[in-house]
């Protein structure tokens, strides 16, 4: 490995020979791990855009090529297939660990594969983090939190999580990528960040990934009947994905390590979220029940002061403005799916 002396940045920017960007500013070297993916690709462009370098590294389970596309001529771009199971070794000054299929439709479809990626995945990047003295930044999940006892959830809540059920390779799996951030910060001085994502949505999600948002919208645009699971009164709290994305920078580049609530404290049943799809996307849409699924959380709605108060961060776009936002990208990839199919 290269001589430790050349990373002295600590996830600062201060690697020798970096470009300056803009004033005051060095550019930095960031990895993005599942960059191809909704959520990671939203963030890249962010990157990208602010003059930064980025490398994404995606095994492409659930990302695609597409999301990244435009930005293949960019030479401040690299984007490296490689599943983050294996050991890589990489010069950069931060690190963005997203990589994790999220909905539970993917999470489960191979659950020893969903919780190596969580646990091996995201001990190699603290390896890597570890070696270059970058900062590390950790996407887990308001699943942390279970099916939770206290309403709504703080960082501070423990969480009541089933460790044996279909959806413990993902929520167990969070929780132990975040036991190695902090053991890793306590135990090799990593800069950690933690982040803990509730429900987000918005364009370039995964059409056929089963979480709610992606459903209902896909149904409404195919003129189906949504698909509300159990008696509908379950609640979640939807975040747009752009405040996410800020969220997420703003608790890299800040001193806090965490954990942080990163959500939309704005709280629906589903069947509210029926009537607000019906309502900006298509009146003539109908809702049908179908039986939910097992260990399914009955409510879920995030405590932001923290965020709030320590990184000055706050969501704002409610979701009866992100939802038009999505329907576009939703339509054109609808209708392409349909064009492919001879349709
Ligand atoms: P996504 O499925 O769109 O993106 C995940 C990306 O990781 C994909 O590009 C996938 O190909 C890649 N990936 C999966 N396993 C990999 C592996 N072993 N090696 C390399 N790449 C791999 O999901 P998303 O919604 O963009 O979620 C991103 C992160 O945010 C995840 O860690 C997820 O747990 C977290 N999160 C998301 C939400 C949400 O509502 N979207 C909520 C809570 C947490
Ligand atoms: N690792 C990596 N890239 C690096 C440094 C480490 O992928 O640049 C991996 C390494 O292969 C190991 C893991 O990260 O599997 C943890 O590394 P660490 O140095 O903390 O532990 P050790 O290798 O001593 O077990
Ligand atoms: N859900 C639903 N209809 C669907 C998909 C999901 O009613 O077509 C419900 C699901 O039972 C859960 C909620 O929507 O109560 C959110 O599910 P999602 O998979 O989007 O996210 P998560 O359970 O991870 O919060």
């Amino acid at each position: 490995p290269p001589s430790r002396t050349t990373f002295n940045s600590g996830g600062g920017g201060v690697r020798t020979g970096r470009v300056p960007v803009g004033i005051g500013r060095k550019r930095l070297r960031i990895v993005v791990t599942g960059g191809a993916g909704f959520v990671g690709s939203h963030l890249v462009d962010k990157l990208i855009g602010r003059g930064d370098e980025v490398i994404v590294i995606d095994n492409f389970f659930t990302g695609r090529k597409e999301n990244l596309v435009h930005l293949f001529s960019n030479p401040r771009f690299e984007l490296i297939r490689h599943d983050v199971v294996e050991p890589i070794l990489l010069e950069v000054d931060q690190i963005y660990h997203l990589a994790c299929p999220a909905s539970p439709v993917h999470y489960k479809y191979n659950p020893v594969k969903t919780i190596k990626t969580n646990v091996m995945g995201t001990l190699n990047m603290l390896g890597l983090a570890k070696r270059v003295g970058a900062r590390f930044l950790l996407t887990s999940t308001s699943e942390v939190y279970g099916d939770p006892l206290e309403h709504p959830q703080k960082e501070t809540y423990w969480g009541n999580v089933n460790p044996i059920g279909e959806r413990s390779c993902y929520d167990e799996g969070k929780r132990t990528a975040e036991t190695l951030a902090m053991d890793y910060h306590r135990g090799a001085g990593v800069e950690v960040r933690i982040a803990r994502i509730f429900n987000t949505y918005g364009p370039r999600m995964c059409l056929d990934d089963g979480r709610v948002v992606s459903n209902f919208v896909a149904q409404t645009i195919r003129k189906l009947p949504m698909t509300v699971y159990g008696d509908g009164k379950q609640t979640r709290s939807f975040q747009y994905v752009s405040d996410l994305v800020e969220g997420l920078v703003a608790l890299m580049e800040n001193d806090h390590v965490g954990p942080f609530n990163l959500g939309n404290p704005g709280e629906f049943t589903m069947l509210e979220l029926a009537e607000v799809v019906k309502e900006v996307i298509d009146p003539s849409a109908t809702i049908e029940f179908k039986p939910n699924t097992a260990d399914d959380p009955h409510k879920r709605k995030p405590d932001i002061s923290k965020a709030k108060e320590l990184l000055n961060w706050e969501p704002k776009i409610p979701l009866r403005e992100g939802l038009p936002r999505m329907v576009s990208d939703f339509r054109n990839r609808i209708l392409n799916e349909d064009e492919g199919k001879g349709l």
